[in-house]
């Protein structure tokens, strides 16, 4: 059975196109622009910054390992749940990098083993329906169709179980990766309640949940409520942006945890440059659910 392994295929696969193109040189000349302007104000400020990947490919090692070089000059890593409760209690004194990772490819274990030499605990977030599977039409149907991707090997339960042992946590990512956006309320409950109790099976207690697809239009008011009811303590987006505090409590279910996509085949400099940004623009109400999802 055949994988991809390497993120060059995931590109052929998935085509690169003019916008692609037009993109990564405006993110060259706005990364130098703040290369000009000095950013380590922004890599320096008190925050919280998510950061989450999909995958590690052979290609992209070591970049990944570059990027936590740097970030580690001026980033504590803490792990998702020290993350959320520093929020929770306005407790941010210096920046902070959490990492998570949605999906659950075979590939996290090389992220993980990287994450492990700087010390780094992260939280995987994963769909059990694909976890240990070795159907390979399932999984070529699965990842074409839901991850947009050509077929990528999964983790199976004892890689699941190591992850947990070096430390990491293992959060739910629904059970396959349907659009929540698209599920009824009673669905979407037997999701988070299903997907819970099978992960609780293999791991400790499962405490946090992000949403597939991770924009805010794939989410809604009532989905961001049956998370905190099904028993979670964390949700977390898709969507850009870091937690700052001015010292208050919020309660847990007020929070929607922002995360700034990481591909660890982009140039160093592009990350570092979303990064500043985020920083840049950070602002109290990104830790609340915008009311646009009401
Ligand atoms: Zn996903």
């Amino acid at each position: 059975m055949i994988f991809t392994d390497d993120f060059s295929a995931v590109q052929k696969y998935q085509g690169i196109s003019l916008r692609d193109i037009a993109r990564k040189y405006a993110l060259d000349m706005l990364s130098l622009q703040n290369r000009i302007m000095g950013v380590d104000e922004w890599y320096r400020k008190p925050r919280i910054q998510f950061l989450f990947i999909h995958h590690v490919f052979n290609d992209e090692a070591a970049n990944f390992e570059a990027l936590l070089q740097e970030l580690s000059k001026d980033h504590t890593f803490i792990s998702h749940s020290e993350a959320v409760n520093r929020i929770l209690k306005g407790n941010i004194d210096r920046p902070y990098i959490s990492w998570s990772s949605d999906d659950g490819f075979k590939n996290n274990l090389v992220a993980a083993k990287i994450l492990n030499r700087f010390d780094a605990k992260a939280c995987f977030f994963v769909n059990p329906d694909s976890i240990g599977t070795n159907d390979r039409e399932w999984i070529t149907g699965f990842c074409n169709e839901r991850l947009k991707m050509p077929a990528v090997e999964f983790v199976d339960w004892e890689e699941v179980e190591q992850l947990q042992k070096w430390g990491h946590e293992i959060g739910s990512h629904t059970m396959n990766h349907k659009n929540v956006a698209h599920m009824t309320v009673s669905e979407l409950q037997d999701d988070l309640h299903t997907s819970k109790e099978i992960l609780e099976k293999h791991c400790d207690a499962i405490s946090h949940f992000a949403y597939p697809y991770g924009r805010f239009f794939d989410f809604n008011k009532k989905a961001f409520d049956l998370v905190f009811e099904a028993g979670y303590t964390s949700c977390s987006t898709g969507e850009r942006g870091c937690h700052i505090s001015d010292g208050s409590e919020i309660e847990k279910n007020q929070l929607l945890v922002r995360r700034d996509q990481v591909i660890c085949a982009w140039p160093l400099r592009h990350t570092m440059y979303f990064i500043a940004n985020a920083s840049k623009k950070a602002s109290l109400l990104s830790n609340y659910c915008p009311s646009s999802m009401d």
